[in-house]
């Protein structure tokens, strides 16, 4: 009986214009109605299924660091056209419109600030500017935000959230998996702590290098996390994937993750790990 289905489907389906945009806001995982105002109090989290929105970069900033404060670092460094790539727009003209939309020169904000006035080497990607896809600025200010958690001797916290490497910049975006896990590797050597935070979605390039190679790894509740999507997998393997597949929990489970951390509790956990490698 599909039109059955259907006229369901119809009815629950995910009508993203039916709500104007800002008094209310719905969930998308639940499909709660909630007053915008209210989830801007519980941090954009759903107080009925505990669903994480996405949110933008400059409200993580806000909740993680003393005051709210980042010292930003290299905020000019854009990006070239070196494969002069062209899909639907001019590479070009899309960094363009992302910067216009965002107010940022590319997907990563780095730079020095405090967690309970202990200093931490920050770094933070923005996935509304282009998916948050690492291309060679973004590898750029993630290594040099490494370097300075070396040169300083300071613990570097990496807040991931994006869709992998930068498909406009080809091979130089692999490349930056390269250049970011071999610093770490120096970090690792010299001893100095790298906490890894993960967010929806954390997949593919960036998933494969710098965040999954925290001391200790933590991801917000059901992010989607993983390398290749679902899909091709299952092309590739010819098998179903088991429930679940690709999120923090399965993660957690599997051994690839340390903790689970609701938003709420983001802040003190990074302050309790802190405080625990200073001793
Ligand atoms: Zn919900």
């Amino acid at each position: 009986m599909d039109w059955f289905k259907k006229a369901k489907s119809g009815l629950t389906g995910k009508e993203k214009k039916e709500i104007p945009d800002g008094l209310w806001s719905k969930c998308p995982e639940c499909g709660e109605i909630i007053y915008t105002k209210q989830l801007e109090e519980s941090l954009w989290v759903c107080p009925n299924c505990e669903y994480h929105f996405r949110i933008p970069s400059h409200k993580y900033i806000r909740m993680i660091l003393d005051n709210g404060e980042l010292q930003e670092y290299d905020v000019d460094l854009e990006s070239k056209d070196p494969l002069r790539f062209k899909d639907s727009k001019k590479y070009p003209d899309r960094i363009k419109a992302a910067q216009a939309k965002s107010g940022l020169k590319d997907a990563v904000k780095a730079g020095i600030g405090k967690i309970d006035s202990i200093d931490v080497s920050f770094a933070i990607m923005e996935f509304s500017f282009v998916g948050g896809s690492m291309g060679s600025v973004v590898g750029e200010k993630i290594a040099r935000a490494i370097e300075r958690a070396i040169e300083r001797e300071i613990p570097l916290i990496l807040v991931s959230c994006s869709g992998g490497a930068r498909m406009q910049e080809g091979i130089l975006s692999l490349m930056q998996m390269a250049k970011t896990s071999a610093l770490l590797a120096v970090l690792a050597g010299k001893k100095i702590p790298f906490i890894s935070v993960l967010t929806n979605p954390t997949t593919a390039g960036v998933m494969a290098s710098y965040a999954s190679l925290g001391d200790v790894i933590i991801a917000e509740p059901k992010a989607l996390l993983g390398f290749a999507g679902p899909r091709v997998i299952q092309q590739t393997i010819g098998q179903d994937l088991p429930e679940g597949f690709q999120s923090s929990e399965f993660f957690l489970e599997k051994g690839f993750l340390d903790k689970i951390v609701n938003r709420s509790q983001l802040r003190e956990t990074l302050i309790l790990l802190l405080k625990y490698f200073q001793r």
